[in-house]
């Protein structure tokens, strides 16, 4: 369990990756991204996530960059786009990617998306830019369990991480199971219900009991559930808000309302309705 924003859980290769980060997808490229990372690491942020989707890769760099801190001690996340994937440019892609954030390597590679007929392929450019030591691990994103199989039946190397939707309307049971039986660690995007934490009464309800907003109990109970959690704010208060997790503990019973909150609902693009 996390009992400080510096703590991590240990991916399948023994690398660390802290429990929280900070999420970066609409931040707009320029100041206001580089701003929120800036404010994020000196809040004791050690984790970021973006991607190549996001348009934002140089401005991640130069936050991490001006901030002085040493390059080891940030865990810094990037993805493949779809099109790249489509394309067989993985390779030219990440080369892309690592320029505009200015790194020599990253700490997670993943590929952004299941593309039909393109995420096995993918796979094996990630593996050799593992064993080539430019990224300290690789995993994928909105993984179903089907396509988990698949890639795993296939892999020299298992993915160290599935990054998928998950907050108290999207649990997701049998994928969490699928993940943690196959030591893939379970990162939750939009873990803010993407800001409509207040509109769940549950939340709202622990919150007062605890003196916290609505945000901190969902953060906190995603830790509390063995989840990784990447909050993304652009606002000062906010990130620093988001950090405030680790003064307080949910009850099980907190936990176990929570959990009664899932109603399978998406906020975001569902991995089976693959159009883009
Ligand atoms: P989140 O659930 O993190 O919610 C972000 C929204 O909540 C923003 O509108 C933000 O506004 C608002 N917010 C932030 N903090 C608070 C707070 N304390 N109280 C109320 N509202 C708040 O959504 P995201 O979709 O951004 O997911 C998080 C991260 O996950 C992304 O930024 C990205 O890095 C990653 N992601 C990955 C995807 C993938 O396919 N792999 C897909 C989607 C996201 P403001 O900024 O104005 O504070």
């Amino acid at each position: 369990m996390a009992l400080s924003i510096a703590d991590g859980t240990l991916l399948n290769n023994g690398v660390a990756m802290p429990w929280l980060g900070i999420g970066t997808w609409q931040a707009a490229a320029g100041r206001e991204t580089e701003q929120s990372v800036a404010w994020a690491l000196e809040l004791g942020y050690r984790h970021v996530d973006t991607a190549a989707l996001y348009a934002n890769e140089a401005d991640v760099g130069r936050a991490l960059r001006a901030s002085g801190i040493p390059r080891d001690e940030v865990f810094v996340t990037t993805k493949v786009w779809n099109e790249d994937l489509r394309q067989r440019r993985v390779r030219e892609a990440f080369d892309l990617s690592l320029n505009k954030l200015g790194l020599e390597r990253v700490d997670l590679y993943l590929v952004h998306w299941p593309v039909p007929g393109a995420y096995l392929e993918a796979w094996k450019v990630l593996e050799e830019l593992l064993a080539e030591g430019r990224t300290r691990a690789i995993g994928v994103s909105n993984f179903l369990v089907p396509q988990l199989e698949t890639l795993l039946a296939k892999a020299r190397i298992a993915p160290a991480v599935n990054q998928v939707e998950w907050h108290p309307w999207l649990q997701q049971p049998a994928l969490v199971e699928f993940c943690r039986q196959h030591g893939i660690v379970f990162q939750a995007w939009s873990p803010l219900m993407q800001g409509r934490v207040g509109e769940e009464p549950e939340l709202v309800r622990i919150a007062r009991g605890h003196g916290k907003s609505p945000a901190q109990v969902a953060i906190r109970w995603g830790l509390q559930r063995q989840v990784v959690m990447i909050p993304k704010s652009v606002k000062h208060a906010r990130i620093a808000e988001n950090a405030g997790v680790f003064d307080f503990e949910l009850t099980a019973d907190e936990v176990a309302a929570i959990d009664r909150c899932d109603r399978g609902q998406r906020l975001g693009a569902d991995p089976n309705d693959f159009h883009f």
